[in-house]
């Protein structure tokens, strides 16, 4: 029998779950199709398991620098696995998280493959039946995949994905990491600071190609101090890659419309084969797509931002902040009129001149602000350094607001604290 909504969204991913729930607090009628567990890649195999592992793998570095507390500690062989089932709890506990939240808002979820019928009808393929769902409006949130690079396919032994690298039960002796983006440099600090031999390639002339290029040099310095092998401007990123255990291809996310059957409907879709959207409306006056199957954003957080933009029907002009979980942290964030701004000044202030950051033994780094000479207006902020990635949503919020150098002067910022470093760049 067919079952009749008014919204069916596809994918419960941070953009497919939160957009569900945004409708059904609007008294919509609605359902979230997954496929496979409620999270999507963000949960499941994204910003959760590395960053549990980053933590994991922060905890250790602490544990090695004890004594410089006036602390002995003996770190005792680490047994990887234990560390995986650690994340993968971790993981299942968040999972139901989001389970309880869809039904105490009344969205119903099937678990199955969603692929259109018309415009107005989705096929879903469940382990036990296909049902046939109507619905005025579809939103397509069905995210992204990893993406190898030409002419190798993952065996998921030797050439893995992040998923892969995820759910590894053994630290490798050596990996070859192929693309210095944010995952890449994320997964190669993990693996290097477990005890793995990380060599890690970039195509482009500087790892984080899109990224402030002091950022990305000083980067390339720390990596490099931890004792990771950086190559950037590499053209033959495989050239040696029998010499490692593992290779790790993270060099871009493909599309995920495979098995949506789009060829029913005729919707449009880029060069890249993600969905086309202006203003999240695709070609069909009925069907919506948010989240990484736009081919914009690859962030969990931009995606759960377009599941309230479709919702309320607004567009995001908001400055996005970017992180990277290396050790320490960089994270940026711009105006996003930045570009237009012609007479601009930085200023910079090191992490060492800084007393929580002598007591937190974490002396490497700096800030680099950008203000506009004219306006004193903020502009940009640039980070690497201890908790980067949270100091950078006060960046955030401060450029958001249009604050000038003389607003921000004004407050007062709890000491001993890392925050006192943005204050004291601004008064330099
Ligand atoms: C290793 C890694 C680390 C990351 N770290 C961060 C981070 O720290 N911070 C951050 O903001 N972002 C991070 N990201 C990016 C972030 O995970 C994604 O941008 C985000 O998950 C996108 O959300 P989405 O809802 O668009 O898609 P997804 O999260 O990919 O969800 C899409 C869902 O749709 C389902 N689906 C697909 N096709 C169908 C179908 N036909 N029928 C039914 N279901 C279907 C999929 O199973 C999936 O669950 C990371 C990504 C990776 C890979």
């Amino acid at each position: 029998m067919e079952k009749m909504y008014d919204v069916a969204v596809i994918g419960a991913g941070p953009a497919g779950y939160n957009c569900a729930i945004n409708f059904a607090k609007q008294e919509k009628k609605v359902v979230v199709i997954e496929k496979n567990n409620l999270g999507g890649t963000c949960l499941n195999c994204g910003c959760i398991p590395t960053k549990f592992l980053w933590q994991a793998a922060k905890t250790k570095q602490k544990i090695s620098k004890s004594l410089e507390y006036g602390i002995k500690a003996n770190i005792e062989p680490i047994n990887f696995h234990d560390i995986i089932t650690k994340k993968n709890r971790l993981v299942e506990n968040l999972s139901k998280g989001i389970a309880r939240l869809l039904t105490l808002n009344k969205v119903d979820v099937l678990k199955g493959v969603a692929s259109f019928k018309s415009n107005n009808t989705l096929l879903v393929n469940t382990e036990t039946e296909n049902i046939e769902i109507s619905a005025d409006k579809i939103i397509v949130a069905t995210g992204s995949d990893c993406k190898s690079v030409p002419g190798i396919e993952f065996d998921h032994k030797k050439f893995i994905s992040s998923t892969d690298a995820l759910n590894l039960t053994d630290i490798p002796k050596s990996m070859l990491v192929i693309g210095g983006g944010a995952i890449g440099i994320e997964l190669s600090s993990i693996f290097s600071c477990f005890g793995t031999t990380v060599t890690l390639r970039e195509i482009c002339p500087q790892l984080l190609p899109n990224e402030d290029g002091e950022l990305a040099g000083e980067l390339a310095k720390v990596l490099a101090r931890q004792g990771i092998k950086v190559e950037v401007s590499c053209q033959n990123t495989l050239k040696d890659a029998d010499n490692f255990e593992k290779v790790l291809i993270v060099a871009g996310r493909k599309s995920t419309v495979q098995e949506l059957n789009l060829k029913n409907i005729n919707l449009s879709l880029d060069k890249r084969n993600f969905v086309q959207t202006s203003e999240y409306k695709t070609n069909i006056d009925n069907i919506f797509a948010i989240g990484d199957v736009t081919g914009k954003g690859f962030l969990a957080y931009t995606a759960e931002q377009d599941a309230v933009n479709v919702v309320e029907n607004k567009v995001s002009t908001d400055p996005i902040p970017k992180v990277v979980f290396s050790f320490p942290p960089v994270a940026s964030v711009k105006d996003i009129n930045f570009d237009n701004y012609k007479n601009i000044v930085y200023k910079k202030s090191m992490y060492s001149s800084n007393a929580r950051a002598q007591i937190e033994g974490e002396r490497t780094g700096w800030i680099k602000i950008a203000i506009d000479k004219d306006s004193q207006k903020i502009l940009g902020v640039w980070i690497l350094g201890a908790n980067a990635d949270e100091l950078i949503n006060i960046c955030s919020v401060m450029i958001k607001a249009n604050m000038k150098v003389q607003d921000l002067s004004k407050n007062m910022f709890f000491h001993p604290g890392l925050a006192e470093i943005i204050l004291e760049t601004i008064k330099n």
